[in-house]
């Protein structure tokens, strides 16, 4: 990062983004005064050369920018002491995502810049215009939210496109984010802790999208409709994305098809059905999304339809990990609430499904209109006797106490059943923290076990 050259700059988190970020100032002539609270990552960071020390008394109106770790409060509860200082002596307060926003415009303003935003689906979201791009032979990077910090992805270059999935936090750290297309999804109830209001969390959102040469939008809830309502009578181009309804102008998901019509005439891109990793509703909207984004970068539809038929997917979410005869094994380890699983229940229609964990409140009480569907649960953890209770008379269940013992349980009903395609699914709704260290080591341990069962045939793409 060139752009802060012979001037003082604070890093406040020495986290993977801190760390890339010091070093990127540093490489690019700036002067660095980095900070963490916790010991060890100030520690890591002295060793790679950093100069660490307590940013309280170093002069703040020396300062050209604080620049803070997602995640630590500008607002609530209350601003962290570096925030505060910040605003004490007029210091920005600054994220890597806005440095790199920066840089690209001094710069390297022709390397394409994809911003992927909303409550729900950026990842895979962010994966699958990954996918399309480099199907269509483009030189891209990933990172952000879902990867590497922004900052310690190969340098800005004419071509190299830069696809960057952004939490709210990190919108709210980059007040000039333009990017070349911004993506927002859609809006539901999530971190209000730090944002406050509905109305406040949605106007950081916006900003993403507000800024960009072309804004693609999900439609399907009012509060995202309105903001490309907004933006449009600003004179700004979207393109809007709907999961439900056909629109005149913008992609679109009908009937199982995936329709491109952001320009106004109509031509059917793909069958979803058919793409094991796209599976389930939600993903029409991410599927659209990344269409938009990837036309409006100017692949054509042919490669588009392609790209989609070969999309791995991403772990953890609907992973499809393997087959045994009829029967097929999904891990959907990510869903760590009842909200999330609803989206795999709604996707398959016979299902052993093995749930539990370290419990949410609410459990799993909205999800009865599932249960039908639901041929047996096999409990584990923490949340079985809960799980249990709102079972009882409804579904059958076992109390499994661990995911092998559910596996192999699950494993012997699917396969005495004769239903077309019974579904072996790990979809917790619960945190892991109970029996694992976090989502993914439940994934890939539940991944694993699969693959270790005799006759068991991986699932391509
Ligand atoms: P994020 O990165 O925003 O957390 P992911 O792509 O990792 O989103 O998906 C996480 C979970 O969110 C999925 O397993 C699914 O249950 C749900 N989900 C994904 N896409 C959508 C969507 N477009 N709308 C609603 N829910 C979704």
């Amino acid at each position: 990062v060139e752009s802060f050259r012979g001037r003082r700059v604070a890093v406040f988190g020495l986290g993977g983004s801190g760390l890339a970020t010091a070093e990127a100032l540093i490489a690019g002539g700036a002067d660095v005064v980095a900070w963490d609270d916790g010991e060890a990552a100030r520690a890591v960071a002295a060793k790679r050369g950093i100069p660490v020390e307590h940013l309280e008394g170093i002069g703040w109106a020396s300062l050209a920018a604080l620049v803070l770790a997602p995640g630590v409060p500008l607002t609530h509860p209350k601003p962290h002491w570096t925030v505060a200082l910040a605003a004490e002596h007029g210091v920005k307060v600054i994220g890597d995502i806005e440095l790199f926003a920066i840089e690209r415009r001094a710069v390297c303003p022709s390397a394409p810049f994809v911003a992927i935003t909303g409550t729900n689906g950026k990842s895979t979201t962010t994966a699958l215009i990954v996918h399309l791009l480099r199907h269509a032979g483009r030189d891209v990077e990933i990172g952000g939210n879902i990867g590497p910090a922004v900052l310690g992805l190969k340098p800005l270059q004419p071509g190299r496109h830069y696809v960057i999935e952004c939490s709210s936090f990190q919108i709210d750290l980059a007040p000039s984010l333009d990017p070349t297309v911004g993506i927002h999804l859609n809006l539901s109830e999530d971190h209000l802790d730090r944002h406050g209001t509905m109305a406040n969390y949605a106007a950081i959102k916006e900003r993403l999208v507000a800024a960009a040469e072309t804004a693609v939008v999900g439609v399907d809830d009012s509060l995202s409709a309105a903001i490309a309502d907004r933006i449009e009578q600003r004179g700004g181009r979207v393109v809007r994305v709907s999961n439900r309804r056909p629109l005149a102008a913008g992609v679109y998901f009908d009937h199982g098809h995936l329709v491109e019509a952001s320009t106004g005439s109509a031509t059917v891109v793909g069958d979803l059905g058919g793409i094991g990793s796209l599976r389930g509703a939600h993903n029409g909207q991410n599927a659209a999304a990344a269409v938009a984004a990837v036309r409006a970068l100017g692949v054509d539809v042919r490669t588009i339809m392609a790209g989609l038929r070969t999309f791995p997917g991403l772990a953890h979410r609907m992973e499809q990990v393997g087959r045994l005869n009829h029967v097929l094994f999904v891990n959907d380890s990510k869903a760590t609430n009842a909200d999330s699983t609803a989206q795999a229940l709604a996707s398959f229609e016979r299902i052993y499904w093995i749930a539990g964990g370290k419990p949410k409140s609410g459990g799993i009480t909205t999800l009865e209109r599932f249960f039908p569907k639901v041929a047996k649960a096999y409990l584990v953890g923490a949340a079985t006797e809960e799980f249990a209770a709102t079972l009882e008379g409804e579904v059958p269940f076992e109390r499994s106490g661990t995911i092998a013992t559910a596996l192999e349980d699950a494993t012997r009903d699917a396969q005495a059943d004769d239903a077309a395609e019974p579904v072996v699914l790990l979809s917790p709704a619960c945190a892991s923290y109970d029996q694992f260290k976090n989502f993914e080591v439940r994934g890939d341990h539940f991944r694993d076990l699969v693959r270790a069962i005799p006759g068991v045939a991986p699932v391509g793409p």
